[in-house]
């Protein structure tokens, strides 16, 4: 087994955003040192990091600069060239391996590899041309949702199809990019289940967690989901077995639609600390973003046991509209914690924050943490 990287030693971490910071934190509580690698400057990793370097991922001078500083490579954010990947990996350990980001970081490869080793996903069909989205209409049937192959999240490059009439239009907007069309799932719930799998093949799983998204993108996630015994376990099963089949090392999301009849259908993966497991921060032993560092640095896993059931809501930039949130307000509850990614300009839609709720149960969590984000704007 390869040596544990221990505490002192530096963390790279590419990427720079909330999953970073929040990596970044935990492994500080750990007693690591921080060096986060983004084009961005300022950023929320890089204020709680020791060291941030501000260089585009092409650059691959610096990427070898950057990983010759650094005991291990790890990543918040999965759109990071191969080349670059490459690079940092000559001279340092990088977990998740770099194959893995290859195959999440395009939707088509990561269906195609979903599919070879079995793992239920909605019908797919792979578009290159407007023949190709005829026909996968003829094939799938409707509705359907067709997405840009690469770099796509919160439903950015994504388009229903409910009728014929509507193809076309779908169409145009990928400017010749490859696309994937996929099945419309008439779900019941989203659930994911965020784990992890160690150096020596040791995996840990933070359950099931139920998730409500607005406009595609997270708004509400809630710990322990409502499913039955048998779905829940099936789907630590997927993720579990997913996780195998990369010979994972690291924290790992798996987002799934749940059916009426209880079948699951992966959506998609996440090779990486995932929004809905921000709430393990507050509510479990070992959070998430610890889970990445132990699973990085060779360390053993750490408990997943909940403190209470939990729910987290996110805080998008909209709330800025009206002026400064009303803080005071939402924490006049003392159940309530608040985490702001230091981010200074508040844009729509964009991810500013979150608030975790610990409760009795899963369903209250949920209501007192919409409560606490509706009082943010009584101003
Ligand atoms: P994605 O970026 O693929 O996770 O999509 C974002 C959100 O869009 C999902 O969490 C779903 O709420 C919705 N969505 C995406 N694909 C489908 C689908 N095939 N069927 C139903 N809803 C979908």
């Amino acid at each position: 087994m390869t040596k544990a990287i221990l505490p002192n030693s530096t963390i790279g971490i590419f990427g720079s955003g909330q999953l970073g910071r929040m990596s970044a934190i935990e492994a500080r509580k750990l007693g690591y040192r921080v060096h986060t690698y983004s084009p961005g400057r300022n950023t929320p990793t890089g204020q709680v990091a020791d060291a941030e370097t501000t260089a585009s991922y092409d650059d691959l001078f610096e990427v070898r600069t950057f990983a010759q500083s650094v005991d291990v490579v790890t990543f918040e954010f999965e759109n990071v060239p191969s080349a670059t990947i490459e690079a940092a990996a000559e001279f340092a350990p990088v977990h998740p391996r770099g194959q893995v980001l290859h195959t999440t970081q395009d939707r088509l490869r990561e269906k195609t590899f979903l599919e070879k080793h079995g793992f239920p996903l909605a019908g797919f069909r792979r578009i290159r041309t407007i023949e190709d989205l005829f026909k996968g209409v003829e094939e799938i049937g409707l509705p359907a949702v067709l997405k840009t192959a690469g770099f796509g999240y919160d439903g950015k490059g994504q388009a229903r199809i409910n009728a014929h009439s509507e193809i076309e239009a779908a169409f145009d907007p990928l400017n010749g990019r490859e696309a994937v069309l996929e099945q419309f799932v008439a779900f019941e719930k989203e659930i994911s289940v965020v784990c992890a799998r160690g150096m020596d093949g040791s995996f840990a799983h933070f359950g099931v967690i139920e998730n409500e998204h607005t406009n595609h993108i997270l708004d509400v996630s809630t710990a322990p989901a409502e499913v039955d015994e048998a779905t829940a376990k099936d789907a630590v099963e997927i993720a579990r077995a997913i996780a195998e089949a990369f010979e994972y090392v690291g924290t790992l999301a798996v987002e799934f639609f749940l059916e009426g009849s209880g079948k699951l259908r992966v959506n998609e993966i996440a090779p990486r600390p995932h929004n809905s497991g921000h709430l393990t921060f507050d509510a479990c032993v070992t959070s998430q973003f610890e889970q990445q560092i132990r699973a990085v640095c060779g360390l053993p896993l750490g408990s997943t046991e909940y403190h209470s059931p939990a729910a987290m809501a996110n805080l998008l930039g909209d709330i800025w509209e009206n002026g400064e949130p009303n803080w005071a307000a939402a924490l006049a509850d003392p159940h309530i914690k608040l985490h702001l990614y230091g981010k200074s300009e508040p844009k729509r839609g964009r991810k500013m924050g979150h608030i975790t709720a610990l409760a009795d149960s899963s369903k209250k969590a949920a209501e007192i943490v919409r409560a606490a984000r509706e009082r943010l704007l009584d101003r």
